[in-house]
């Protein structure tokens, strides 16, 4: 089993207080999201693989280095794979990105557009795509909505990605949390596009949204496009699997269509790497 999404950062040094406070709002508690290696290795137990990655933007003060990340997955090098993260509004993200890549050794690149504020179509991610694209590199990106108030929605809407896939069609892309809660947007994208994807990840604690979602793609026919992921810390592994795989308990006995054993089983076997690219 490989679980595609994941986060190691530590909280002091690489959140701003502005986004620390905004977290532990979303919850109503003071939240500590530092990911410790041990607890992280004991959640993954589960997986052969694991992709981790931190996250860049600047609106949002999130800034964790990619060494941190390449020093993170080097303790576990046949397991963990380690992404670079980018922030093109920010000065020198190319001579970041290719340090990261090709010194440091990270294998993909995950974007938040919502965290750092730009339109995936901005031309200033031009070079990023062209860069990724020619080297094999795949992208994940988080779609959707997050709780961070500095965070703007519009920008993180997955049907701008359509365009970004049209003019890349060799890239590999995931559109993460499928788009959440804007999932037809999300599908209507990743069926359109061979190498376009999506995730799961830290959509079972909302059992009726994430219900509707695996129907919907199942009616549009692109389950083969969905990955298995769990935004680590946000939502631990056991839970995220057990969401998954008790999906249709929210229906019960009314007769609605349910998420099939084949859907289920499907994702939770994918070789998720080898679709994005990422040999072993
Ligand atoms: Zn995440």
């Amino acid at each position: 089993m490989q679980n595609v999404h994941t986060h190691a950062w530590a909280q002091a040094l690489h959140f701003n207080l502005a986004t620390v406070h905004e977290a532990d709002l979303s919850r109503g508690h003071p939240l500590d999201l530092t990911v410790q290696y041990d607890a992280f290795m004991a959640d993954m137990a589960p997986f052969d693989r694991v992709i981790v990655f931190g996250l860049k933007g600047l609106l949002t003060g999130y800034w964790v280095p990619d060494a941190y990340i390449a020093d993170f997955v080097a303790r576990a090098p046949g397991k963990l794979v380690g992404f670079a993260s980018c922030d093109p509004t920010g000065p020198s993200y190319m001579d970041e990105l290719t340090h990261s890549i090709e010194d440091l050794g990270l294998r993909g690149l995950k974007l938040g557009p919502i965290y750092a504020g730009f339109d995936p179509r901005d031309p200033r991610c031009a070079p990023v795509y062209d860069y990724c694209e020619s080297r094999g590199l795949p992208i994940i990106t988080h779609t959707g909505t997050t709780y961070n108030r500095a965070a703007p929605l519009g920008v993180s809407r997955p049907w701008l990605w359509d365009e970004v896939a049209i003019q890349h069609p060799e890239l590999r892309i995931v559109l993460a949390h499928l788009g959440h809660p804007f999932y037809d947007e999300c599908l209507a994208v990743i069926r359109k596009h061979p190498h376009v994807y999506s995730d799961l990840s830290a959509l079972f604690y909302r059992p009726w949204q994430f219900y509707n979602m695996l129907i919907a793609a199942q009616e549009y026919g692109v389950t083969r496009k969905l990955l298995f992921g769990t935004d680590y810390p946000f939502a631990g592994t056991q839970e995220s699997i057990d969401g998954f795989r008790s999906i249709n308990g929210i229906i019960g006995s009314s007769g609605l269509p349910r998420v099939t054993n084949e859907t289920i089983d499907g994702i939770l076997s994918r070789d998720s790497l080898a679709l994005l690219g990422v040999s072993r």
